[in-house]
């Protein structure tokens, strides 16, 4: 996918996450805040080098940036991650299989989603927190504002937006809280998987 870019769908209704997520927050998070970032990015790569790459270039190529190139970044990166945000919930989730639940169980034992948790209550500010495979194990990383591990090179499984804008109409400055929800009840281990496989990292996106 190279610009214009477009806000791609969700993959389920506005409402599916209730009662977890209100169909209020979604309503703003992806037909504002999201919207807004891909309608940003459209403008800042407009006439540039970067019109006509896919968006994942982008992200790793300006991902160290500052000035015009950064903001870009900014935009780019957060077009990405709120794609890969959408596709890591799903209101029909089940325990993880395959491979990825025996390596989940060799790395994590059965601590994964507390780390997740802590992980992503520990991010100060605005962020991400993910689950990632590199080199043969499974990791945990946060990262800041539009970062994502993906523009170093590294396999994202899932993501979790810790942004308040993801939180603060359903559970106000409770950040723990929308975590344990959404560690408990959203996750789409299927999506996970795929990305662990090395399919389809943004699945319907592209
Ligand atoms: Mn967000």
């Amino acid at each position: 996918m190279t610009g214009p870019f477009t806000l791609a769908p969700l993959p389920w209704k506005e409402d599916a996450l209730e009662p977890h997520i209100s169909a209020h927050t979604i309503g703003f998070h992806y037909g504002k805040h999201h919207k807004t970032y891909v309608e940003t990015l459209n403008k800042l790569v407009d006439g540039t080098r970067f019109a006509d790459q896919p968006l994942e270039e982008i992200v790793r190529a300006t991902a160290n940036a500052s000035g015009d190139e950064g903001k870009i970044f900014n935009n780019a990166g957060q077009v990405w991650n709120h794609d890969f945000y959408w596709h890591s919930l799903t209101p029909k989730t089940h325990k993880p299989s395959g491979e990825l639940a025996k390596r989940i169980e060799r790395d994590f034992g059965d601590t994964l989603t507390d780390k997740l948790a802590e992980a992503g209550a520990a991010q100060f500010g605005s962020g991400w927190v993910w689950l990632v495979s590199t080199g043969d194990k499974l990791a945990i990383e946060k990262t800041a504002n539009a970062m994502t591990p993906m523009a170093k090179g590294t396999t994202c499984l899932l993501c979790v937006d810790v942004w308040e804008h993801a939180y603060y109409l359903d559970y106000q400055n409770a950040r723990p809280k929308y975590l344990k929800s959404v560690l408990d009840n959203l996750l789409n281990w299927d999506f996970a998987e795929a990305n662990l496989a090395g399919g389809t990292v943004r699945a319907a996106a592209e």
